[in-house]
């Protein structure tokens, strides 16, 4: 067998064993077509099988209602920061934005390009160390939206519940928590995701959006930028990132094999609990930056009190076959990502580590 890093990366991310596995048969010959599935016509039936087969997977997976398309575009979740609101944020309306950290940062500044905005609800006085409750989520009169970010990836903290927007529709980014635990789809209006943390590889964003939304576009929008062009193509008017798709289709039926959603959460439920309780049994040698109340699932943040130790830390992490361990250069300190791939043997030896570590360093 290859040997595997302990693979805490932030995204591009862990990949499924299996699901590498299973590409690698694949890649040179696709059911026997004589050529990998990326060197066909998108237009071929074996392309199209894959691209119906994974809407499927998805709204089968996550109960997507036929209310909603789903969408496979590129750009990344950045370039959705953009077209969502090009696509439904009217002169005369508001975009609503509730700040929990870095990401909602950046669809803030791109929202602020398009029109006009406003902040929902912020947790920025706390350096972001958690999430606002959502009690004190104020929606302005002629908001177009509410726009969330359902998990922060480099502060390390998760919305643990959705507010209800009522007619307001609620937008949320779960680039780095989406298919990690169950989601009511019917709270929102629209959900998008880059792929490269918990879907597959990067290359595609999918994008799911109630389908009245995606027919509100202003008619001067460019045709690549407007949701309508995607959701009647199929997702198929221009030539799309046709292997990342099939990455996410072999991804999702991956998670089918391990018992779907539910069963996937309760998996990264009790993988990172190994993480949160070596910080919390500490005695304080780590120090979680999150609030616990608003503690991700996805990306668990934390600190040691010299920056020497954290930077030891790193490097003798690294010693032992550990990736990915140093915080972002934004908020420092440290930070493992424990996606849905990432193994609960990764995360006991990571466990392990910092105790060891500790009784080294303490
Ligand atoms: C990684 C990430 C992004 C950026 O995704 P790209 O696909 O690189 O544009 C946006 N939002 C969140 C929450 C992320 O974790």
């Amino acid at each position: 067998m290859t040997n595997r890093a302990y693979n805490f990366n932030a995204g591009p991310a862990a990949l499924p064993l299996e699901v590498l596995q299973q590409a690698q048969e694949q890649f040179v010959d696709y059911h026997g077509a004589g050529m990998s599935i990326m060197e066909m016509s998108h237009r071929s039936a074996a392309y199209e099988q894959v691209n119906n087969e994974t809407q499927a997977l998805l709204r089968e997976m996550y109960g997507i209602s036929d209310n909603y398309h789903v969408l496979f575009l590129q750009g990344g979740a950045s370039t959705q920061f953009a077209m969502f609101p090009m696509n439904l944020l009217a002169p005369d309306r508001v975009g609503a934005y509730v700040m929990t950290g870095s990401w909602a940062d950046k669809a803030l500044k791109e929202g602020k390009l398009i029109g006009e905005t406003a902040i929902a609800a912020s947790s920025e006085a706390d350096e972001y160390r958690r999430i606002p409750a959502l009690s004190d989520i104020v929606i302005p009169e002629r908001a177009a939206y509410v726009h969330i970010t359902s998990n922060e990836t480099i502060e390390g903290t998760q919305f643990q519940a959705f507010p209800d927007t009522k007619d307001v529709p609620l937008i949320a980014d779960m680039s780095s928590d989406i298919l990690s635990r169950p989601v009511d789809i019917n709270k929102f209006g629209m959900i998008y995701a880059g792929a490269q943390k918990n879907l597959g590889p990067s290359g595609v964003t999918v994008v799911i959006i109630r389908k009245d939304l995606a027919e509100s576009s202003p008619k001067t929008l460019p045709t690549m930028l407007r949701y309508d062009t995607h959701a009647k193509n199929n997702s198929l008017y221009n030539t799309p990132p046709s292997f990342s798709v099939f990455m996410v289709n072999l991804v999702l039926k991956w998670i089918q094999s391990k018992g779907g959603v539910e069963q996937v959460a309760e998996l990264n439920r009790a993988k990172t609990n190994l993480i949160y309780n070596a910080i919390d049994q500490s005695g304080g040698f780590y120090k979680g930056f999150a609030h616990t109340d608003s503690r991700s699932m996805m990306n668990v943040t934390f600190r040691i009190h010299s920056e020497e130790l954290e930077k030891q830390f790193v490097k003798e992490s690294e010693q032992q076959g550990f990736v990915g361990l140093k915080g972002h250069r934004s908020v420092g300190g440290l930070r493992a990502s424990t996606y849905n791939a990432v193994t609960h043997e990764s995360c006991q030896a990571l466990a392990s580590f910092m105790a060891d570590f500790q009784k080294r360093n303490g």
